[in-house]
């Protein structure tokens, strides 16, 4: 039975896991032309009798991910010998914690390979909470108080967009129709997109097949990955329009491909193809020019995040009106905590959120934060049409995937996770997990 009163996190160990899905270009774009999808992979164990343990990891596109699970690694002494119940009856302070170190700070601040480091030991931790209390992620967001979620959050950096009372506001508003959200989400699922048919790589008749099989399968929204050459761009998006007709939704992204002058110039040219949403346009540091490639192409609308490092990049995009919607990603910033800020802030300036996946592991994430986001932050179903979570589900890549309950998003809408944690958690045994590339 567990005890977590007195059980303690023993140890911090992770795992350099990589897989070589650059063979057959899956997860190819205008910047990564040869990705191999890889997690540093974090395990919390702990000396409860129950075997309670925590999972987390950071996804990372190959080289560089030793680097990554070293910096995992390095938190090793904020994390072992701490209580569990310590860590799980206030995971606000628990997150504090580790991006207040001194020294380690140091390398951010709470930005790059040791935030994101943070951002997997941080998820583990609130996986290891779920586990304890029997419940999925999502469901231990979506169960907690307005009150707890706000002592969740840091609000260093971001009062001047987001107060802790008005994040309270927004968080009591979305209170009452809590159990009928939960219900419905139960019946109807969520909405998923997919990018399975438009990686760079693909061949024209790859693309047509899979943009027909992706429709066939329920999916309302493709995206394609763009920016390498125009002609090629226009082509493939009339190739991908012809195969899913005009109801279905077309989105781009280029992946930071271009300057500020670039992004405009090129993208106005796919306005024929009547495009969903353009991403990643140009660097995801560069707020002010995404404000400029908003108001150069508009009405086409503009977004970013998978790269956004913190919290406070996000409030500059929300206060400089330079995107139109957001995506968040579950292993990019600081782990839940720091999300939930992004979420409360994009509900406030009242721009939609289409989380990003794709990476090993990383729908199973994501789909956590928006269900938590539209059954206690967002709060209406029109939202959660809007809102919806990028599947990436190449085939190659979900068969190698470590994972205890795979993302079920291969059709529209899709089926709620129900295992306890994250979805992706696995006990983990370093041989089979230690995946090394037969390059
Ligand atoms: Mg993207």
């Amino acid at each position: 039975m567990t005890n977590p009163g007195v059980a303690v996190i023993t140890a911090l160990e992770t795992y350099d896991i990589r897989f070589p899905t650059s063979r057959e270009m899956d997860g190819s774009d205008a910047m990564n032309a040869d990705p191999d999808y890889s997690a540093a992979y974090v395990v919390l164990r702990t000396d409860d009798a129950s075997g309670l343990c925590g999972y987390g990891f950071v996804f990372t596109i190959g080289r560089g991910n030793d680097v990554q699970a070293l910096a995992c690694a390095a938190l090793r002494h904020l994390v072992v010998g701490r209580h569990v119940a310590e860590v799980v009856a206030d995971l606000g302070a628990f997150a504090r914690s580790l991006t207040n170190d001194s020294q380690l700070r140091w390398l951010g601040p709470e930005k790059g390979v040791m935030h994101m480091a943070i951002g997997a030991v941080v998820n583990a931790a609130w996986d290891m909470a779920a586990r304890h209390r029997g419940k999925p992620v999502w469901r231990l967001i979506a169960d907690m108080s307005p009150e707890q979620i706000v002592d969740l959050i840091d609000f260093r950096y971001i009062t001047d967009a987001l107060t802790p009372a008005e994040a309270l506001a927004i968080l009591r508003a979305a209170a009452p129709g809590k159990a009928e959200r939960i219900a419905a989400l139960n019946s109807l699922g969520y909405p998923a997109y997919t990018t399975s048919p438009g990686w760079l790589g693909y061949s024209d008749e790859k693309l047509a097949r899979l943009a027909r099989r992706a429709v066939k399968d329920g999916f309302r929204t493709i995206k394609l990955e763009v920016g390498l050459n125009i002609e090629d761009d226009l082509r493939r998006c009339r190739i991908a329009r012809e195969a899913i007709g005009p109801t279905v939704a077309l989105a781009v992204d280029a992946n930071q491909r271009w300057n500020v002058e670039a992004s405009i110039d090129w993208l106005k040219q796919f306005a024929p193809y009547n495009v969903a949403w353009a991403e990643e346009p140009t660097s995801p540091d560069d707020v002010l020019g995404h404000a400029v490639i908003r108001r150069g192409v508009a009405p086409m609308r503009i977004s970013t995040g998978e790269h956004t490092q913190n919290r406070v990049i996000f409030k500059q995009l929300f206060q400089a009106q330079a995107v139109d919607l957001i995506q968040i990603d579950a292993a990019r910033v600081g782990g839940v905590n720091e999300n939930l800020a992004i979420l409360l802030m994009a509900a406030k300036f009242n721009v939609p959120v289409f989380p990003h996946a794709g990476g090993v592991g990383l729908c199973e994430l994501v789909q956590h934060l928006a269900m938590a986001d539209f059954v206690a932050i967002s709060g209406s179903m029109e939202d959660a049409r809007r809102r919806r979570i990028f599947c990436a589900n190449a085939a190659r890549i979900r068969r190698t995937l470590p994972l205890s309950e795979r993302c079920r998003l291969d059709s529209n809408p899709s089926l709620m996770p129900t295992r306890l944690g994250w979805s992706p958690a696995r006990d983990c045994k370093a041989r089979e997990l230690t995946i090394l590339l037969a390059k």
